[in-house]
């Protein structure tokens, strides 16, 4: 149960509230920013009738609490000017990793020629092998942040660690969480104290229910800004890296107010089923897609058999509009044409 404060509740309000949920032998977390308290366990709210300073009390029967659509029907935020969760389709697209000036600064230009406005890359990379390319860090965040500047791009980037979480603070517009730190709970408790959209992907073999739990570790923090980002589950079948999960789109949207978006590139793991699965995606009403793409595929550093070349990329771009404009969800880059 979430419990809805006053919009100008006391000091004196609050503590009574907390006294009797204590009273009561009730667990609660008070979150600031969106004046409430978030009380699992209760089930009848009965004891709090009449006390001063509660608006109302939102009936939540799942684990998952300031997720859920019950409490929230939608969220929307904003990025440097573009809108997230809304009715437009946002599209991050950018390599695997940050490899060199040339190779970001192309992508750059690339995707502000086609209008985009989300550029992605990895400058701390999560490889199964310690002597795989881990990523350029700080130098491939500064490089990044450059080339996006130039090029009107906000920059999505995933932070690995909370060591690192100032300079990816410094250089990022959107925090990526991966797939192998969706559990991270402490680090995502942390990332609820800052004013910065949190992209979470879901964990390699996480359930619906864990991941939206592992949301509501950033918004009881206070951030409400997240975004869930589906990219495959690892499945009994080897002629694939990952099984992309459609279902898990319509569904997260019947359950939670978050945006929810697919990243097909890890989703298989193949640069021929990105088309596919993209199309798919925005079929089934995604609120944005992120894609890997690289000046030149087969010379990456990271993820080289998922990377579309730019003018697969480009040829993709065009199929997107085409099925985001017939379910009136433009994309962002084509608002203007859509009006
Ligand atoms: C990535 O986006 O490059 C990445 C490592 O993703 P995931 O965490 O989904 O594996
Ligand atoms: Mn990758």
């Amino acid at each position: 149960m979430i419990i809805k404060l006053h919009k100008n509740f006391t000091a004196e309000n609050l503590h009574q509230i907390k006294a009797v949920l204590t009273l009561n032998q009730f667990e609660y977390t008070f979150v600031e920013p969106e004046s409430c308290l978030v009380v699992p366990k209760l089930k009848s709210p009965n004891f709090l009738i009449g006390i001063d300073g509660i608006d109302g009390i939102v009936e939540i029967d799942t684990t998952f609490q300031l997720a859920s659509k019950k409490y929230k029907q939608s969220s929307i935020f904003e990025v440097n000017g573009v809108e997230i969760g809304g009715n437009q389709t946002n599209v991050i697209a950018g390599p695997c990793s940050v490899e060199d000036e040339k190779q970001i600064f192309e992508t750059a230009a690339f995707l502000h020629k086609n209008g985009l406005k989300f550029m992605r890359g990895g400058a701390y990379k999560p490889r199964t092998s310690p002597y795989a390319f881990r990523g350029l860090g700080l130098d491939g965040l500064k490089m990044m942040s450059q080339a996006a500047k130039e090029n009107g791009l906000s920059v999505v980037t995933e932070l690995m660690d909370l060591s690192l979480l100032d300079q990816v603070l410094a250089y990022s517009d959107i925090i990526q969480i991966g797939s192998r730190n969706m559990s991270n709970f402490y680090m995502l408790a942390e990332l609820g104290k800052i004013n910065k959209p949190i992209l979470l992907k879901r964990g390699m073999s996480a359930r619906i229910n864990e991941w939206l739990l592992a949301a509501d570790y950033i918004l009881s923090g206070g951030n409400q800004q997240v975004i869930l980002c589906e990219r495959g589950l690892r499945s009994f079948d080897t002629d694939v890296r990952n099984q992309m999960d459609i279902t898990a789109i319509p569904m997260i949207q019947s359950m939670s107010h978050l945006p929810v978006f697919a990243d097909p590139s890890h989703g298989t793991g193949s640069a021929k089923f990105v088309k596919q699965l993209s199309l798919a995606s925005i079929a089934a009403g995604v609120n944005g897609l992120m894609i890997e793409i690289h000046p030149n595929p087969s010379n990456a550093l990271s993820d080289a058999d998922q990377a579309l070349t730019f003018s697969e990329f480009e040829q993709l771009l065009n199929e997107m509009r085409g099925l985001a404009k017939y379910f009136n969800r433009p994309i962002d880059s084509s608002i203007s044409l859509y009006k």
